[in-house]
């Protein structure tokens, strides 16, 4: 019938089958074929009843996402979907795969529900900053009770068949694989034979719930969930409407409340975000034909924090891993560390004891480099130390087939020297994975000089089969992400010496919305390692002698922060504290480095520490460093904790405005002395872009 949707028929049933791939996403050319062949089937006298279907994996993936910023076309999915809604004749929606978004909306007007025990159902519109815009918040509310609608609405989180199922979502689970549409088909000819079909249009409004004070407790929960969101306390507002006003009222204020939401700088940071974290995998002059190379085993060596946290992955994964260590002890120490996660994963319901065992059987542990020679995939995560890592990759060389990658998980190192211990430097790689590195979602994935084309693409596929969202970035200290975190450890340390608290500046910054303070983050990190990673970059510091002052005599006392039970703040079981010795301490530097202490005002906090970090990203992109502005947010959203809803420090200096960021740092420059002179002078880009009136977008397209 069009390239979109293909029509058929079975006996008196019209079967649309969504074909759009890859997600059978409703844009408009999808959206008018679908009108068509809905009113085809209407029109046939022949036609009794419908199924609605995807083809391929999906039923759908939901809208257009790109026609949320650049216009909707006709029809809109609100009104084809009222259309739909209105048919005389039972529609019945075969849910044979994940559904989301629109495409759940569209199975909601339907008058029956049935999927694949696989299926996945969910509304994640707020995930991206807007509503349920085509009927989600009103339907759902009316089809399986206000409670469990609002549950899934506003964390956007997709419920299991199962679980739909129990709520009243769908009306039967049938099985999945060849036989799907068959099933669904008998399932329509019977309803037809006894049924009396209805949808949520018959539903005058959704039953409120019984305890009185409901919404205002659930307004509470949600808003302490999504601290400085608005769409998950709009779809409530919609959610409620539900139950006050007949369907179309309600349709009609959740169109304005989508626009609205649409139109706000959380729809737009999210959407970036969602966009950028797609556009990672395109990296310039790397074909997108260039095949990756076979990832079938894995080996790590070093299976400290990092190794296991690495390894853990692959085996979640399905992939066979060879962890290495140097000595028995070692070796046995990660694996049980390992089994532990693992463990506490099956206390929690993540997994059952037997997934464990049947990851657990993919590991082998071994001491000896002669046992590596069938990994495809090589991740050393030794000390952070050249020396050590040359060694290792020597040996690597020496022991591992050809063509297998070779990685380096360093935070710091220069992975060209690291290359260059072997003679195949084509094949070495960074992959900076975070700690904790099974959970951490970003993996910095570090192009050497000699990287060759498929090392890259490799390690993109790896990310995607292990579910991590990997950024190519080039070689320097710190590549991206630690280089940025350089400057805001700088300012927030420095500010201590000026005057202000360690917890005023953690305040500050988490009500801007970072997911931890500063300090709170160097005592999780380790006060220690960021104070080794100090000592290499010593050149360039080396003339501030205020430079982290405070971090590298903690790191001196052993005051190394969490794991040493004090760092900047004392910790005492669930308890955290102000470390009592730090007021001191820092009273006697600042006296010492002949710095006048002063009051420091929020705003300073906040100018400083955020302005100085986004003036070393656009130094990133002068440098080539990153390719574009939105891997940068992408690797601060992901790694960092920097507010998704501001769509990364790039995006968000762009919204806030370059102007204002160029003038209070050259205000520094003049007003802070030495410390303004050294550090404050901005980037030329930066000021060109501010005498312009320009976004970084101008100089550094997302494309
Ligand atoms: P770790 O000290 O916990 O573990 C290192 C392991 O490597 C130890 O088990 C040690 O026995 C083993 N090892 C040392 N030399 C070896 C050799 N020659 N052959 C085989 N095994 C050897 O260290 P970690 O925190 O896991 O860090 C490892 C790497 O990951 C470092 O390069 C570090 O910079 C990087 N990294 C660490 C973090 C973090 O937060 N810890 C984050 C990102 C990257």
């Amino acid at each position: 019938m069009s390239d979109t949707i293909e029509y058929s028929r079975s006996g008196p049933i019209a079967i649309i089958a969504l074909t759009n791939p890859p997600v059978n996403a409703l844009g408009a050319p999808t959206r008018q074929a679908l009108q068509r062949a809905f009113r085809s089937a209407i029109a046939d006298p022949e036609v009794s009843a419908v199924v609605i279907t995807g083809s391929g994996k999906l039923f759908s993936g939901g809208a257009d996402i790109s026609e949320f910023q650049n216009g909707l076309g006709e029809p809109g999915l609100p009104e084809l979907l009222c259309e739909i809604e209105q048919s005389a004749k039972p529609i019945t929606a075969a849910i044979n795969g994940t559904a989301l978004g629109g495409g759940l909306e569209l199975a909601l007007v339907c008058h029956y529900r049935v999927a694949s025990a696989s299926a996945q159902m969910g509304l994640p519109e707020v995930t991206i900053g807007v509503i349920p815009g085509a009927g989600g918040t009103q339907r759902l509310p009316r089809l399986i009770g206000v409670e469990k609608a609002l549950d899934i609405i506003t964390s956007g989180k997709p419920v299991s068949t199962q679980a739909a199922h129990d709520c009243g979502l769908i009306d039967q689970i049938l099985p999945g694989g060849e036989n799907f549409l068959v099933e669904a088909i008998a399932f329509t000819n019977a309803q037809l034979a006894n049924g009396r079909a209805t949808n949520a249009r018959a539903v005058e409004r959704a039953e409120p719930p019984q305890q009185p004070d409901f919404f205002a407790s659930f307004r509470t929960k949600v808003a302490k969930a999504n601290r400085g969101r608005v769409a998950p306390l709009r779809a409530l507002d919609s959610v409620i409407n539900a139950t006050q006003m007949p369907l179309d009222e309600g349709l009609a204020k959740e169109t304005d409340i989508f626009l609205e939401c649409n139109g706000s700088a959380e729809a737009r940071a999210l959407q970036h975000i969602f966009f950028s974290e797609r556009k990672v995998v395109q990296v310039r002059d790397i074909p997108a034909h260039i095949p990756a190379r076979q990832l079938a085993g894995v080996a790590v060596i070093g299976a400290g924090t990092m190794g296991g946290g690495i390894a853990m992955n692959f085996l979640n994964a399905g992939i066979p891993v060879t962890l290495l260590d140097l000595s028995g002890e070692a070796l046995e120490r990660g694996i049980s560390a390992i089994r532990k996660n693992y463990e506490i994963s099956v206390t929690r319901g993540r997994f059952t004891p037997e997934q464990v065992d049947n990851r657990l059987r993919l590991l082998e542990g071994v001491t000896s480099y002669e046992e590596l020679g069938k990994a495809d995939l090589i991740i050393e995560a030794v000390f952070e130390n050249l020396d050590v890592k040359k060694k290792v990759f020597a040996e690597l060389d020496r022991v591992a087939k050809p063509g297998a990658v070779l990685a380096t998980n360093t935070s710091t190192l220069d992975v060209n020297a690291i290359a260059s211990a072997t003679r195949r430097p084509q094949d070495v790689i960074g992959l900076h994975f975070f700690s904790p590195a099974n959970v951490m979602r970003l993996v910095e994935i570090v192009r050497g000089r000699e990287s060759a084309a498929d090392t890259i693409r490799t390690a993109l596929d790896m990310c995607k089969r292990i579910g991590k969202v990997g950024v190519v970035v080039g070689v320097c200290f710190g590549f991206v992400g630690n280089r940025m975190l350089e400057p805001y450890s700088r300012e927030t340390h420095r500010l201590l010496l000026e005057g202000a608290s360690p917890e005023a500046i953690d305040r500050v910054l988490t009500d801007f919305g970072m997911s931890m303070g500063p300090f709170a983050m160097y005592d999780m990190a380790g006060i220690d390692i960021g104070a080794s990673v100090r000592k290499e970059n010593r050149a360039a510091i080396a003339e501030d002698p205020s430079y982290c002052r405070i971090g590298d005599l903690l790191a001196e006392r052993g005051e190394n922060g969490q794991k040493s039970g004090q760092g900047f703040y004392l910790y005492q079981g669930r308890e955290k504290s102000l470390n009592p010795e730090i007021p001191e301490l820092i009273e006697r530097e600042a006296k010492a480095l002949g710095i006048t202490r002063r009051h420091i005002s929020d705003q300073e906090i906040f100018e400083r520490s955020l302005f100085s970090l986004i003036d070393e990203g656009i130094r990133i992109l002068e440098d080539g460093i990153a390719q574009r502005p939105g891997d940068i947010d992408v690797i601060w959203c992901n790694g960092y904790g920097f507010p998704t809803y501001c769509g990364g420090p790039m995006h968000w200096a762009d919204e806030y405005g370059l102007d204002k960021i160029h003038r209070a740092l050259t205000g520094y420059q003049q007003s802070l002395g030495e410390h303004g002179l050294r550090w404050f002078l901005p980037a030329s880009s930066l000021s060109r872009l501010a005498e312009s009136g320009g976004r970084l977008t101008d100089l550094f397209p997302n494309i």
